[in-house]
């Protein structure tokens, strides 16, 4: 088959993989319908991240199941399946709780590669989750994104405790950004300021149920959230970046008493606990446990009640993943999908 493979920052190539095979009872391989680019794959692409030699890139995927393993009991051959970043067994206590990405069996797709044509899902019976018969062409990019950055900006608006008529937040307008607005209007929020100075992005957080946009970032993107907030912060503010800016720029926007939910991938983070302790804020974050929102995300997605895949303003052959990353590095695309 054929798969992306980063050898080197900014070098990311289309190459020949070996085919995936069922290895463990438990696991699936499934024929990826579509793929697509995560703004966390810019991490190693960019180098921040550290390169160990040539790496299989991607962890966001929906696909038809080609092949089970004699355990997998829930998913059969021909369906057409949603998994999120993490494989979990769904049943241990972590899991149950609803902390998917916690699970004490959990396997990271990242090191799998799902940007190729066919991957190998391990604990497919927790992992996977069918969509009701195979869906029409035009919901597989809503249905993808809920694999990763629906899922994630749903789990920010959740752990931000976004409360009917309450105010909004999102600091970040990448897709999980943009789609955390998305989840905030879907849980009655009443004003949701998106944090942007990108108008093609500006653009679709309106879309998207954004109330007002603020430009200004760190203190003085604090000080606008004030300002629209009656002088008290937001009551939610969920923050989609994960740098030392962003993440203050987050607690600075929530009022007393308010929560944060952090769900951009930390980097070089580190919070002045003199001035955490007197913010009085929640903080919750992590990574998104997705699995535990698929159901109800597959099933407003194919209700056709959101629409999630407008994130994707890029769509390229599997081939061209090289373009699709430096569309995303360049800020010339939000996100790109490849199509196997
Ligand atoms: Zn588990």
């Amino acid at each position: 088959m054929r798969g992306a493979i980063l050898h080197a920052p900014r070098d990311i190539r289309v190459e020949q993989r070996e085919d995936p095979t069922i290895e463990q009872p438990t696991d699936a391989v499934i024929r990826l319908a579509a793929t697509c680019v995560c703004g966390s794959d810019l991490w190693p692409y960019r180098g921040i991240e550290p390169v160990s030699g040539p790496a299989p890139m991607g962890h966001e995927y929906a696909g038809i199941v080609e092949e089970t393993g004699p355990d997998v009991r829930t998913v059969k051959p021909g369906q057409f399946v949603v998994g999120s970043f993490f494989a979990s067994d769904n049943t241990c206590g972590i899991c149950r709780a609803g902390y998917q990405s916690s699970c004490v069996h959990r396997q990271p797709i990242g090191s799998i590669g799902t940007q190729a044509e066919l991957a190998r899902i391990p604990l497919a019976d927790g992992t996977l989750v069918a969509t009701p018969g195979v869906p029409s062409e035009d919901l597989v990019p809503s249905l993808l994104a809920a694999s990763d950055v629906l899922g994630t900006g749903w789990f920010g608006a959740s752990a931000a405790q976004v409360q009917p008529g309450k105010t909004v937040a999102v600091v970040g307008d990448g897709a999980v950004g943009l789609l955390a607005v998305l989840a905030a209007r879907q849980l009655g929020a009443g004003q949701i300021i998106a944090m942007s100075r990108h108008e093609p992005r500006q653009k679709l957080a309106l879309e998207f149920g954004a109330t007002d946009i603020v430009t200004e970032r760190g203190d003085d993107g604090a000080a606008a959230i004030k300002e629209l907030t009656s002088g008290l912060g937001a009551h939610s503010v969920i923050e989609a970046v994960g740098t030392q800016e962003s993440m203050l720029q987050a607690i600075r926007c929530t009022r007393p008493g308010g929560h944060v939910g952090y769900v951009g991938v930390s980097h070089d983070v580190e919070l002045p606990g003199q001035e955490l302790f007197f913010s009085a804020v929640h903080l919750h974050g992590g990574p998104a446990p997705v699995r535990r929102f698929l159901p109800e995300l597959i099933e407003l997605i194919c209700d056709r009640a959101i629409d999630p895949g407008r994130v994707f303003d890029l769509t390229l052959p599997l081939e061209a993943a090289a373009e699709g990353y430096r569309a995303m590095d360049e800020r010339r695309a939000i996100k790109t999908l490849l199509r196997p």
